[in-house]
């Protein structure tokens, strides 16, 4: 019989074990170990059974079963112990707290997309796990964030795999009351609830839920309510699906709708208003437009608004690879725009801002990180590396300027130590270091541990992963529909004393999850080395409607099957943060083999790094930066002139070797035996330990534990874009946003009469015929500026070393100084330049817009070179 009605009732906790719903409903103990210990102890076969859930094992609980637990006095002291300790955890004093009042009161962060638990599946890849460890990891350092994104009823599709190794998706739907979520109701006990009109006097209405993440809340909004229609409600049915439209709106909801929840919010909490807005990836970035709405309402004009609103929003781009952005049809941005979503906001300055205005642009594309780098003042990429190709990658938004002079930062990604290090990993550091936490600055003692320690740890690592790998395969293949009686040898797949090398990730193209496929037998060789085998285990979903992802998964799968090499090489269905927790602590070496450099920045490999796992990587995102040739090994990238086929066939053989002649020799110890054999006969070494092995895991623990924390990133976000921004939207603020007035003015004003602006004539003065180091060039710079006045610009004496193609590099700035009103518009700037190395030398000018409120030179790409 099939219900007709459902609902989930919430349990009822007895007064002496109450505490317990609200250790269960936030999620911070998912990263603390002792409340996780708690629920285990309340019934731990449950615990396993529901997957890890608190909410999901609360409610298991029959009436007599939770008053057996109330009466249980011990567990009803330590239930009192954990909830005053989060009770501390909430409300002490932390990092933040020791910032002076300049820091913003309050942060809002967007999101399309969240990974913070398993038991909240908002998520598909590394952009949500980045943003679930950006919330955890400023709740741990009392940073005021506020996170902001959608409910989706299925969040991303589980995958199994066919018979014949073809991803199948399936989306089971969430009971949202089921989740650690509350509903946010109005005074009344109504739900609150926003609205954005829609085409065809249609509306989407949405309501709030509340998760939260520590000391972080985090709104979702749901489109799933009564008052809308059909189409309406499915629009959070799942993650990233449909085709645009669907696409499209989700994104206004999150944008728009995101904002309009915030403000409900601040209404409902007296939390403070954000003070910064934080766009993370280009799918958030409507908001910027319900914002520039808000302050058109209340009477700005649209250069006004755009200027307070950009003044305190900071953009994060994610991506190097173009198919990865978000592009809409202008008429389709156009058509909803026109049903009033934001009425006091002309719909071509809307469309205007994701115009691709630059050579090689479309026209009729809506271009979302374009938009994302219009609507904010201070924007960043996510690893060095990538910060330089998304200056080059958006160069075009700011002619005239060299590419290294794009306002594109970078901050490098981290992850949440706590939630990602295996808890052996850290009571090992607790017992030895005596410090509560294992944050990562405590790394350093890690010398300090006997190296045989080590080492036993990290077997029962990766033996624990083989257990659970042997248990996932076996489910994956009877889901493939094989028996019992033919899937024996899944219980000893794989050997706990093999070197063990992970790759999990999705699969793009650019992530070649194949590359290790290239020359099979060579695979073969390696998986089955009579002295120095290794054994793979890869996971990945490829996105559904992505055939070539599948058929790698495929052509994968099929390799994996063949009962040679079975016992040492797996394929584990439906990766997820529960899978990676295991995943990571248990593989020696985690592999990566992108194309250089479309990896914005990769995080996998950090969270093996903290646990002790070895990184191989192509130099591609944060291992670009933070390989130093004893954490690790660096795949070599061939060069760009190489056909892609004889690229792959380069990295691979590359990659094989390393393996056999660099990483395998080293985990099964056979240098030092070597080195002992060449001291003097004697038996083969008898020291089953690996020591330069486990030097090289004590480096990267020590070195690496810091560098990629997520406190580290978050820190970082604070100070170099949260603060600045802060102090921009104040000063923007200000007596009824009177810079923000000033400032529009001078830009608009600026603009209107950049192009008459040339820099006439230079003369150079003082160069003898033999110039020499520590010469000084003077230079005069006759400059016509028309309607402008010298308060309005930089002119600037540019010199460096001279390309053959005549480019300056490596180039260095001087300002010039005002001499004299030439009169009609024009003047004479000067200055001195110290010819600083030998070899060719070489100096330009150039005229900028100046202002005190600007955050960048290159900030509004207006620029005047000199000719
Ligand atoms: C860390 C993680 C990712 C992201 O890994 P990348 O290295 O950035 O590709 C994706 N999925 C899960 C489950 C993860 O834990």
């Amino acid at each position: 019989m099939k219900a007709i009605r459902r609902f989930t009732v919430r349990t009822v906790l007895p007064p002496s074990i109450a505490p317990l719903a609200r250790l269960a409903g936030n999620l911070r103990w998912s990263w603390h170990r002792p409340t996780q210990q708690l629920f285990e102890s309340l019934n731990p076969a449950a615990w396993q059974e529901l997957h890890q859930d608190p909410v999901a094992l609360l409610g298991s609980f029959t009436r007599e079963q939770l008053q057996q637990l109330a009466a249980d006095a011990e567990l009803v002291r330590r239930v009192r112990e954990l909830d005053a300790d989060l009770d501390r955890y909430l409300g002490e004093d932390r990092w933040y707290q020791s910032l002076g009042a300049d820091a913003p009161q309050s942060i809002a962060y967007f999101s399309p997309e969240y990974g913070i638990s398993a038991v909240l599946p908002q998520y598909s890849g590394g952009l949500g796990i980045l943003a679930g460890d950006h919330l955890k990891a400023a709740s741990d350092l009392g940073v005021p964030l506020i996170g902001v994104g959608l409910l989706y009823a299925a969040g991303y599709f589980k995958q199994s795999l066919s018979r014949d190794a073809w991803q199948q998706e399936t989306y089971p739907v969430l009971d949202p009351d089921g989740l650690p979520l509350t509903l946010l109701r109005e005074e009344d006990g109504s739900p609150a609830q926003i609205m954005l009109p829609l085409p065809n006097g249609r509306k989407l209405q949405a309501r709030i839920w509340r998760a939260d993440v520590g000391r972080v809340p985090l709104l979702l909004l749901d489109s799933n309510v009564p008052g809308n229609d059909e189409a309406a409600r499915a629009i959070t049915d799942r993650l990233y699906g449909g085709g645009g439209d669907h696409r499209l709106q989700q994104e206004l909801l999150l944008g728009m709708g995101g904002v309009k929840a915030l403000r409900i919010y601040e209404r409902l909490t007296g939390t403070p208003r954000p003070e910064v807005f934080h766009t993370n990836e280009g799918h958030a970035g409507f908001l910027g437009i319900e914002r520039i709405q808000e302050l058109m309402s209340s009477g700005l004009s649209w250069n006004e608004a755009l200027a307070a609103g950009r003044a305190n929003t900071v953009f994060t781009t994610h991506t190097p690879v173009p198919a990865g952005i978000d592009r809409f049809d202008v008429l389709q941005v156009a058509h909803f725009f026109r049903a009033g979503l934001a009425p006091d906001v002309p719909t071509e300055h809307v469309l205007a801002l994701g115009e691709e205005s630059y050579d090689g642009g479309d026209p009729t594309k809506f271009n979302m990180a374009v938009m994302g780098l219009r609507l904010a003042q201070r924007a960043n990429g996510v690893a060095k590396l990538h910060g330089v190709v998304s200056r080059g990658m958006f160069s075009g938004l700011w002619p005239g300027f060299d590419t290294e002079e794009v306002p594109i930062t970078s901050v490098t990604n981290g992850v949440h130590v706590p939630t990602w290090v295996d808890h052996r990993i850290a009571e090992l550091a607790r017992e030895k270091l005596g410090s509560e936490s294992v944050e990562a600055r405590h790394w350093e003692k890690v010398y300090e541990f006997a190296d045989a320690e080590v080492w036993n740890l990290r077997r029962q690592l990766r033996s624990n992963l083989i257990d659970d790998v042997r248990r996932r395969l076996k489910a994956s293949w009877k889901k493939r529909g094989a028996g019992d009686a033919e899937l024996a040898w899944t219980a000893s797949v794989l050997d706990p004393d093999v070197l063990t090398i992970g790759f999990a990730r999705r699969v793009p193209t650019y992530k070649r999850l194949t590359l290790m496929l290239r020359d099979p037998a060579r695979l073969k060789a390696l998986l089955l080395h009579p002295e120095r085998p290794i054994q793979l285990v890869i996971a990945g979903k490829s996105h559904p409607a992505d055939e070539q992802g599948k058929r790698m998964i495929q052509d994968l799968v099929r390799f994996t099957d063949d009962p040679a090499v079975r016992h040492r090489i797996v394929f584990l269905p439906n990766y997820d943060i529960a899978m990676a927790r295991t995943l990571f602590p248990g593989c020696d070496v985690w592999l990566n083999n992108p194309l250089r450099p479309l990896e914005a920045c990769g995080t996998s490999g950090m969270k093996a790094a903290i646990n002790g796992g070895l990184n191989l990587s192509v130099l591609d995102g944060w291992w670009d930066e933070m390989y130093d040739g004893d954490n690790g090994w660096a795949i070599p990238s061939a060069s760009p002139a190489v056909s892609p086929e004889e690229r792959d066939d380069i990295e691979a053989a590359a990659l094989y070797d390393l393996l056999e002649n660099h990483v395998a020799p080293r985990f099964y110890g056979s240098e030092q035996a070597d080195a002992a054999g060449a001291a003097g006969p004697s038996e083969p070494s008898a020291d089953p330990v690996p020591h330069q092995w486990i030097a090289m895991i004590k480096h990267t623990l020590a070195t690496l534990g810091p560098a990629v924390s997520a406190e580290r990133m978050v820190q970082d976000y604070v100070q170099q874009l949260y603060r600045p921004a802060a102090a921009s939207g104040r000063v923007a603020r200000a007596e009824h946003f009177k810079a923000a007035r000033e400032l529009a003015a001078w830009v608009a004003r600026v603009r209107h009469f950049w192009p008459e602006v040339v820099v006439e004539h230079v003369d150079s003065l003082d160069v003898t015929d033999e110039p020499q180091i520590g010469d000084t060039v003077r230079i005069n710079a006759y400059v016509r500026l028309e309607e402008l006045t010298p308060e309005d610009v930089s002119v600037q004496a540019v010199h460096g070393q001279v390309t053959e193609n005549d480019e300056l590099a490596q180039i260095s700035i001087r300002d010039l100084t005002l001499k004299e009103d030439l009169g009609d518009g024009r003047f004479l700037f000067s200055g001195g330049v110290t010819i600083d190395h030998s070899g060719s030398f070489g100096y330009t000018v150039r005229v900028l817009p100046r202002h005190q409120h600007l955050a960048t030179e290159a900030e509004l790409g207006l620029v005047t070179n000199a000719s």
